[in-house]
């Protein structure tokens, strides 16, 4: 029976609310807009020449993420992305403190977000939480803001504070305190790590601010003792291949450490982080795993149930997740018999 990925039912943890728009949302938004500037302006080249070039790809969607009605249409415009892949639950994230240009408030922000996507979860039965976002060149004191925001939102559908951005170019240092305030909130805290950088830059995230996954995280598999500390303290790796590939980390899927880390027991999950930017869905990256490493259903269940036990999901959703996907597993198996 011909694989198909389509079939699978997955959990999303690492995707960027303000990275993933869609042609048709971003005509919506800006009617002048055509394919052509779409491509130029949006989608990153197939091979970026370091994670800043990457990065400055961002900006247009940005720029047209400033109101409460283009901020509804991208939670709108994700969501039938997500749906499209089959994602029965979903940690979206985002950085409040981008769209602040054309005088919302913080608040609004976060708050218009947390509408839209309740109202989409109920509409297509996804789940979904939001990680707020700091980023690696923003002040201590924006960092602080940030982790503010997540506290104050803990329980209504905010789960985590999230540290984003060009980690080869800024330090740790801004950020440990934000992490501490939401550490001692009662939040979780997951930071971007070992993509940019090798492994030193994952040791020196565990170590500084307690997280309990790490954003990337491959280049972990240049250090033995790297893994080993992996494994000990079971951090999850959201693994994101296509978006290293367009970021040049690796120069191919085949290259790529994600079978390597998966072979050697590592709790990892496979996501699209930048959909738009990286020209991906999360179909065409199982696709591409199947295609290349032969990877099929057993092992995108174990990297989907290693999601669910990483995810912040309360846990009677973790249960029912965990169930949905060794049914849907036990019942392809079926249908080849
Ligand atoms: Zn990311």
């Amino acid at each position: 029976m011909n694989f198909d990925a389509r079939n699978i039912p997955k959990i999303e943890l690492h995707v960027h609310l303000d990275t993933c728009i869609s042609y048709h949302c971003a005509r919506m938004l800006m009617p002048s807009l055509n394919l052509r500037m779409f491509r130029t302006q949006f989608i990153a080249p197939e091979k970026c020449n370091d994670l800043g070039d990457f990065l400055s790809r961002i900006t247009p969607q940005l720029d047209l993420l400033q109101t409460t009605c283009a901020l509804r249409q991208a939670v709108d415009d994700i969501f039938d992305q997500l749906h499209a892949d089959g994602v029965i639950y979903a940690e979206l994230r985002f950085a409040p403190l981008l769209h602040l240009n054309q005088n919302l408030t913080a608040e609004q922000v976060v708050e218009t977000v947390l509408g839209a996507m309740q109202a989409r979860s109920q509409i297509y039965g996804i789940e979904a939480n939001l990680i707020l976002c700091t980023l690696r060149h923003f002040s201590a004191q924006q960092s602080l803001e940030t982790a503010r925001l997540v506290a104050r939102y803990l329980g209504k559908g905010v789960v985590a504070l999230d540290l984003a951005a060009d980690e080869a170019r800024y330090s740790l240092e801004n950020h440990i305190k934000a992490f501490e305030y939401v550490r001692s909130h009662g939040g979780d805290c997951i930071a971007h790590a070992g993509e940019a950088r090798g492994f030193a830059s994952v040791n020196e995230t565990l170590d500084n601010l307690n997280v309990s996954r790490i954003g990337h995280g491959v280049r972990s598999v240049e250090d033995r003792a790297t893994l080993d500390r992996l494994l000990r303290d079971n951090i999850h790796l959201e693994v994101c291949p296509g978006c290293n590939i367009v970021c040049n980390i690796y120069p191919s899927i085949a290259e790529h450490p994600v079978n390597t880390l998966f072979h050697k027991g590592i709790s990892l999950s496979i996501n699209t982080d930048a959909r738009t930017v990286a020209n991906t869905t999360l179909n065409e990256e199982y696709q591409r795993l199947h295609h290349i490493f032969g990877w099929k259903d057993e092992e995108f269940l174990t990297c989907n149930l290693n999601a669910v036990r990483a995810s912040f999901a309360l846990p009677r959703v973790k249960q029912r997740l965990e169930k949905i996907l060794r049914c849907q597993t036990l019942l392809d198996k079926h249908d080849v018999v």
